[in-house]
């Protein structure tokens, strides 16, 4: 009968690529925005001037104001501001809304274009 050896935990290894900051691990797992208390509204939506979502965005990943999400999508000021008066918009929606406006677009099966 052999005695096995005390085996070291992954501890140790693991360590070597913790995170930087608690901020990217938000951003890798929506689970872990679901599930923090008090955040109900998780997502950005990006609505085009026809009203279809062309775009989604976790509200951790981006921040909480509509600006936040508008730059992730269209990182230059010029074409934000052209876009803004063309009628785009950020909305943050929590997941049953997001199931209702934005599932059919993001999969190409809604009516509105
Ligand atoms: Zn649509």
């Amino acid at each position: 009968m052999t005695t096995s050896a005390p085996v070291p935990g992954p501890v140790g290894q693991l360590s070597l690529f913790a995170p930087p900051s608690p901020l990217s691990v938000e951003a890798l797992t929506p689970v872990a925005a679901e599930a923090r208390p008090g955040v109900a509204k998780e997502f950005w939506i990006r609505i085009a001037p026809s009203g279809c979502v062309t775009g989604s965005v976790l509200a951790s990943f981006v921040g909480l104001l509509a600006e936040d999400a508008h730059k992730e999508f269209t990182p230059r000021v010029k074409k934000r501001r052209q876009e803004a008066a063309e009628g785009w918009r950020h909305e943050l929606v929590d997941r049953s809304e997001w199931d209702r406006r934005a599932r059919l677009c993001m999969l190409g099966k809604c009516q509105h274009c």
